[in-house]
């Protein structure tokens, strides 16, 4: 046995490998170890090897899918090892006792289709990057209902394409020069070109891909490592791939990993889907639905014909609420089609998948039927609707042939119809007719031997036998009473009797052959609908899409959104914007969200926003990048009124202090990032500077503000909203004349602070630091210190010009020389705050003991 294990596991080495022993799986050696400390199941040994014993741990196979979710989860890779033949086969082979098994399946993350280790509202992404000549192809599928994506793509643009699929696995040929994190190497042979062609073309039994719409090398590379991927994972059993679709990355605007983090589109923060601007956009019914609007927010458009053909579909349901009930109330009670068909194409279908296509497409039926007599319809639906149609004769069958609610487990039977196949309706009339004779049996044999605690039960070892209390026990035993002893326990005896025996008999044969017939159904018709894989992923896609509309309707109606007018140049206006998911927490608070206008446009690109911490300012900037992908993704937007300019490239940049969390260095990583922006942002860009240089020194930090505002203004030229406290950088406003200044305003009442939380234009008057940090609930002790010392620094500021003296003379941002040699000296700082003419001899004293204290 061990040499058969190891053999397997040779095979699977990087896999935990889970061996079939009888109703358990089993796992040895170093898998062992990892597999019960994961799973917190205990460790055992069993047997020697090399002298030493072996660790060994094991998980019942019926309830198998359970702990292979949680080693999935925890980043394994599982191999299953069953067995392939009966031990009545291995003898008849002339193995001894040994019972041969073998890989019939690695299990991956990204190469699911259990229901339960899937999470129904998001997709499941399986990549492989394939190079070919120099440029890097990325292939995408989500084998759970067939999605299939291939990109040709800038190696630039990698981390924004995979942070926007937020792949389960990807798969790299080994030595790969673009290989992210995480990913798996898989033989360079499978990353082939030309293999990559021909697999492609063998899979869709086509002579030519360019039915699809071709591929170039790069990309043949990755598809065909991605399809060599999935046949090692299924051992041969591919999973459902619809034909790829060629995805053009230019097709989209372009969000990079640390905008789509720090504007938490479809993930927040923490990590969960909570307080994204998915959870508080999402108004679907349907799995499949909530799956594109999570991949539709985030991958917005930037073809302005795509994105004005879903806002008309939009529009539709918002302007007739009846329909829009009537589409909603019939999606809700839709079935998850595309993951049916999923299991169904990768073998591991059953009765209820194809009840649930049943049911799915017939509904579909239906809501066709309901929405086809429009005479004008938007263009989006009439495209869907005839998608929606056509398995007519699937369903009529698939109705005719199926119980109304199919088990999940085939092995029990009693999933096809009665009335379905005479010949099944007949196996089973012989079946219930034994088990009715089996009853009367009973009521016989009690009459006859005159034990009233007589009863006929059944058991799997047994089958049908007689019971009786073990002191009516030798009444039974003698041979004339007919009654054959089988078997006694503590309380009972067991016995058979010849015509319970024929009976039995008639009712497991009867049962067998009506499993056999059963199942024998349940292939053809898995086959047949298999054979419309292609038209069923249309129509669960059809249907989608018209959850998304009319989700995104229904929250339009809710939010009081209005529909986004969009225009070609680079403008940005909106009326009254607001954040949708602060909004929501302070409404839940009881209070109420403060709307916004904001208007850039070519003459008027950058918005410098200033204003007290608290004031609202990161809330204004990011509600606006929020509206431009909300609308580019074919939402409506929460404001009064917007007319956009398409954005091609969204930026979010958040100053250091507020990303903590993170590892690295977090000025060095906010600086990065800035640059990453300055290299990449055109005048058709967006881009959101929160408080960036706060991670550094004063001067540095301000200095870096300066360069980054003017670079953006001059060369750059996007359109930009950047929230500073330096108030020094409003000077700026005399030199850029596409920079205009705004703030946050606040009022001080009675010595309280008050933040409004309302625009308006020209710069803060000051910045309330003092009065916020009592609003935090600084000791007064404390607050009254700083307010003397800020008297004295303002005083000071006032004789020598302060932080921002001398900026006036800079040149112009184009012909600067080199920056100056860096001061990041503390000491230095705090001589410079020091106001030698303004202290006391006391307070310089003082002054002298904190400077040798930093020092
Ligand atoms: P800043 O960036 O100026 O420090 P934030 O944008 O983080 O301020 O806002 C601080 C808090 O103020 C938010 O968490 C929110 O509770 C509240 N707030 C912000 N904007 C608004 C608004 N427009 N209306 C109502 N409350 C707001």
């Amino acid at each position: 046995m061990m040499a058969q294990y190891l053999a397997l596991k040779a095979e699977a080495q990087d896999c935990l490998l889970f061996y079939r022993m009888g109703d358990f799986f089993e796992l040895f050696f170093d898998d062992a170890k990892i597999a019960s400390a994961a799973l917190d199941i205990a460790l055992t040994a069993r047997g020697e090897h090399d002298g030493k014993p072996i660790p060994m741990c094991g998980v019942p196979a019926h309830s198998a899918e359970a702990y292979l979710a949680r080693l999935i989860k925890a980043g394994h890779r599982v191999a299953i090892a069953d067995q392939i033949e009966t031990p009545e086969q291995a003898k008849a082979r002339g193995s001894k006792s040994l019972v041969g098994r073998a890989i019939i399946r690695v299990v991956t993350a990204g190469t699911l289709t259990e229901e339960t280790l899937l999470d129904a509202r998001s997709a499941n992404w399986l990549v492989a990057l394939g190079e070919a000549g120099g440029a890097l192809g990325l292939a995408a599928a989500d084998i759970s209902t067939g999605r299939f994506e291939v990109t040709r793509i800038d190696p630039n643009a990698l981390g924004a394409e995979l942070a926007r699929l937020n792949p389960a696995e990807i798969v790299v040929a080994e030595n790969a020069a673009h290989w992210p994190d995480a990913a798996f190497a898989r033989p360079r042979a499978d990353f082939d070109s030309t293999g990559g062609e021909t697999r492609l073309k063998t899979l869709f039994g086509v002579a030519t891909l360019d039915g699809f719409g071709g591929f170039d090398r790069a990309e043949l590379a990755a598809a065909g490592g991605l399809v060599a991927y999935l046949d090692h994972a299924g051992k041969g059993t591919l999973p459902f791939l619809q034909p790829p679709i060629r995805r053009a990355v230019e097709g989209h605007m372009m969000i990079d990993a640390a905008t789509r983090e720090s504007l938490e589109l479809t993930q927040a923060n923490g990590g969960g889907r909570a307080g994204s601007l998915l959870d508080v956009v999402d108004r679907t019914v349907t799995g499949a639905g909530a799956r594109l609007l999570a991949a539709d927010i985030g991958a917005p458009l930037a073809d302005r014909l795509a994105i004005e053909e879903r806002l008309d579909l939009v529009q539709h349901y918002c302007d007739d609420s009846g329909l829009r009930e009537h589409v909603r109330g019939a999606l809700k009670a839709l079935p998850d089609i595309g993951r049916a068909l999923g299991r169904l194409v990768a073998g591991r279908g059953s009765p209820r998948d194809l009840g649930q296509l049943r049911d799915g497409l017939g509904e579909a039926r239906l809501l066709r039927e309901r929405l086809g007599n429009l005479i004008d319809p938007p263009v989006l639906l009439a495209r869907l609707l005839p998608m929606l149609d056509g398995h007519g004769a699937l369903v009529d069958h698939l109705s005719r042939a199926l119980v109304a609610t199919p088990p999940i487990d085939a092995a029990q039977g009693g999933y096809i119809a009665e009335g379905y196949d005479a010949a099944l309706d007949e196996l089973r009339g012989v079946g219930g007719d034994g088990r009715r004779a089996i009853a009367a049996l009973e009521a016989r044999y009690r009459e006859q031997t005159g034990i009233s605690a007589l009863k006929i039960r059944h058991n799997g070892v047994l089958g049908y036998h007689v019971e009786v209390p073990a002191r009516s026990g030798d009444a039974l035993m003698r041979p004339e009473s007919g009654f054959t002893h089988r078997q006694t326990l503590a309380g009972v005896v067991r016995f058979n009797a010849p015509e319970l025996h024929e009976q039995a008999l008639r009712v497991t044969q009867a049962g067998a052959h009506a499993l056999a017939a059963e199942a024998a159904h349940l292939e053809a018709l898995t086959e047949e609908a298999l054979v419309r894989r292609e038209s069923i992923a249309h129509t669960a896609d059809a249907l989608a899409r018209l959850d998304v509309a009319s989700a995104l309707a229904e929250r339009a109606a809710e939010g009081g959104w209005t529909r986004p007018d969009l225009v070609e140049d680079p403008r940005f206006e909106v009326e009254g914007g607001r954040h949708p998911v602060v909004e929501r927490a302070i409404e839940k608070a009881g209070e109420r969200f403060v709307a916004n206008d904001c208007r850039l446009a070519e003459n008027q690109r950058l918005w410098l926003v200033t204003g007290p911490n608290m004031g609202g300012k990161s809330t204004f900037l990011r509600q606006n990048a929020l509206i431009a992908v909300l609308a580019q993704a074919g939402s409506f937007v929460p404001a009064s009124r917007a007319t956009l300019g398409l954005v091609d490239r969204l930026f979010s940049r958040v100053g250091a202090s507020d990303n903590l969390a993170r590892g690295r260095s977090t000025f060095m990583v906010e600086m990065v990032e800035t640059a990453a922006i300055l290299a990449q942002a055109t005048e058709h860009s967006f881009v959101i500077l929160d408080e960036v240089g706060r991670g550094t020194s004063t001067y540095d930090g301000l200095a870096i503000a300066w360069a980054v505002v003017e670079a953006v203004h001059d060369i750059n030229r996007s359109r930009c909203l950047f929230a500073t406290h330096y108030h020094e950088l409003t000077r700026l406003a005399e030199r850029l004349d596409a920079l205009s200044l705004h703030h946050v305003r606040a009022r001080e009442w009675k010595g309280d602070l008050v933040l409004l939380h309302e625009l308006a234009d020209g710069p803060a008057d000051r910045s309330y630091g003092i009065a916020v940090g009592k609003l935090a609930g600084l000791p007064p002790t404390v607050l009254h210190r700083a307010s003397e010392v800020l008297k004295k620094l303002e005083a000071g500021r006032a004789q020598t010009g302060g932080l921002a003296a001398g900026l006036d003379d800079l040149p112009l941002f184009a012909a600067m020389a080199a920056p100056a040699e860096e001061d990041k000296d503390v000491l230095r700082d705090a001589l410079n705050m020091l106001d030698a003419d303004a202290l006391t001899p006391r307070e310089a004293l003082d002054a002298l003991y904190r400077l040798k204290a930093i020092a």
